[in-house]
């Protein structure tokens, strides 16, 4: 069986973190990567379950000491998934990256044999933005620069591997364990 680096990315609120969450639940063989940030954690996100929340000058300092295997920057904040996490756990297991589109393409480009970019997407547009709407955590602003991302994002489809439509969560869930179990088996 193949040790590879699964991908998966999506629009904001497309409900790729709940399948990743259920993913994690049902496989227990899949080591997931927590990346760091400098954002403020949300209401409910706990250090070093959700992300490791650093500030900037630390994220700067790891950028310079290589720390990041990819790293980018959203809505004025850094966003990178630490290197030698991954990088150990490769040689054991199977890891799950929940990053942006950019971070996925940099992962090919680094690791093209390992990686496996899975993207997740909503059954319509409008589903998307009732589930913003529903998170209530955001300002409008902050809102309508997702939305944008979110259309950027879906016109990215086409580089990745394989697009999957969350319609219900279980049927996502099938189909992205599939693919796990179809690469690692390749
Ligand atoms: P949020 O602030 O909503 O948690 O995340 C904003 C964006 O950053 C999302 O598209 C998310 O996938 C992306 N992201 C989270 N972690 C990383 C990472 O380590 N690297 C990159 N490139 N993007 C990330």
């Amino acid at each position: 069986m193949r040790n590879l680096l699964f991908v998966i990315s999506g629009p904001s609120g497309v409900g790729k973190g709940t399948i990743v969450d259920a993913l994690m639940e049902c496989d227990k063989t899949l080591a997931k990567s927590v990346s760091c940030t400098t954002r403020a954690p949300r209401r409910g996100e706990k250090e070093g379950d959700s992300y490791y929340f650093i500030t900037e000058r630390e994220f700067r300092s790891r950028i310079e000491e290589n720390d990041f295997l990819e790293y980018d920057e959203h809505f004025g904040n850094f966003y990178g998934t630490p290197r030698s996490f991954v990088e150990r756990q490769l040689k054991e297991r199977s890891v799950i990256l929940e990053i942006d589109v950019v971070g996925g393409l940099n992962c090919k480009r680094l690791m093209p044999d390992k990686s496996v970019l899975i993207m997740i997407v909503p059954p319509t547009p409008e589903a998307l933005v009732a589930r913003l709407d529903g998170r209530g955590s955001e300002t409008e602003e902050a809102k309508k620069s997702r939305l944008q991302r979110v259309r950027y994002e879906l016109g990215q489809c086409d580089l990745y591997d394989y697009v999957v439509v969350n319609d219900t969560l279980e049927e996502a869930l099938r189909k992205v364990r599939e693919i796990i179990a179809t690469e690692q088996n390749k």
